[in-house]
């Protein structure tokens, strides 16, 4: 396991993932009765911006540091509210940390809500579990998020999402990520699953996406950022997510939040971005 989250904390692919989930909690806020927040991947929760390995890469930079700097309509700067939020509470504005996924979340649950972590490196498992160490809210398995998935469908709650965000250095990480689709479907089909991805080369991109529109559940939705269309295919350009289950307003505010996204941290490539239904409503 080589991969760390500091090198990439606040990148574009970070935002875009952040952003669409306190859209998704926010939704999940409207009713009173409970729900869970799942994340199989969860990472630390919290990145130190000044590390040298943040530093370094320059990708909270190019990400975080430009949707900052940005300026947006009043429309577009409700829409990154609850982000915004969150990136107050940690002190992401001033620069100094980034909440990752489990603080995006922590900040959003209410007291009867639940959230159920799981992260396998070591290191990062201890960290995570000190963070939450006294958080009765906050369940942890510090180990495989595949295997945690399987135990943690359905939960109690009737109500919830699941985020997979791996980080893509198993060569079965996608075909893992559809078999989750179909495990929702099985076991939680209430429940709301996002799924983050990165994007190299566009072609690998629509592969995944048609493989998960052939699973064929009603309402799978594909938002893409691609900040570099005609980039490196051997390079992270872009990310999507593929979202089942979305809140119901959810991709009709993707579809004003993409472009904002997408001016705010252009670079010097060709941005293309996306809000598509692979499958609708049945
Ligand atoms: N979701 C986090 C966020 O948005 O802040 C970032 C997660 S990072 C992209 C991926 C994480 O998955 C890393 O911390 C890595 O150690 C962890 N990881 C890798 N393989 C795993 C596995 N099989 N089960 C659980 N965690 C794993």
């Amino acid at each position: 396991m080589n991969y760390r989250h500091h090198y990439h904390a606040g990148n574009a692919g970070d935002v875009l993932k952040h952003a669409i989930l306190a859209r998704i909690l926010l939704h999940l806020k409207g009713k009173d009765s409970a729900f869970r927040y799942m994340d199989t991947h969860a990472g630390i929760g919290l990145y130190d911006l000044r590390r040298e390995e943040t530093q370094r890469t320059g990708e909270v930079e190019r990400g975080l540091g430009l949707f900052l700097k940005a300026t947006f309509s009043a429309a577009e700067t409700d829409l990154f509210q609850p982000y915004m939020a969150a990136l107050k509470a940690y002190n992401a504005i001033a620069g100094t940390h980034y909440p990752g996924s489990p603080m995006v979340a922590k900040h959003a649950l209410r007291p009867q809500d639940k959230m159920s972590l799981s992260e396998k490196h070591p290191e990062d498992a201890d960290t995570l579990t000190q963070r939450f160490r006294d958080d009765r809210q906050v369940t942890l398995v510090p180990s495989d998020g595949w295997a945690a998935l399987k135990a943690w469908l359905p939960p109690p709650e009737r109500r919830g999402m699941v985020l997979i965000d791996p980080p893509f250095e198993e060569e079965d990480d996608r075909e893992k990520m559809l078999d989750a689709i179909k495990l929702l479907t099985r076991k939680w089909a209430t429940g709301t699953l996002a799924l983050w991805y990165p994007i190299k080369g566009q072609r690998e991109a629509d592969r995944f996406a048609s493989y998960a529109q052939s699973i064929g559940v009603p309402k799978t939705l594909r938002i893409e950022l691609n900040l570099d269309a005609m980039g490196d295919p051997t390079r992270m350009n872009g990310s999507g997510l593929i979202i089942i289950n979305p809140p119901w307003k959810l991709a009709e505010e993707a579809k004003l939040m993409l472009p904002a996204l997408a001016r705010s941290m252009r670079g010097t490539g060709r941005t293309r971005w996306m809000v598509e239904w692979l499958v609708g409503e049945s």
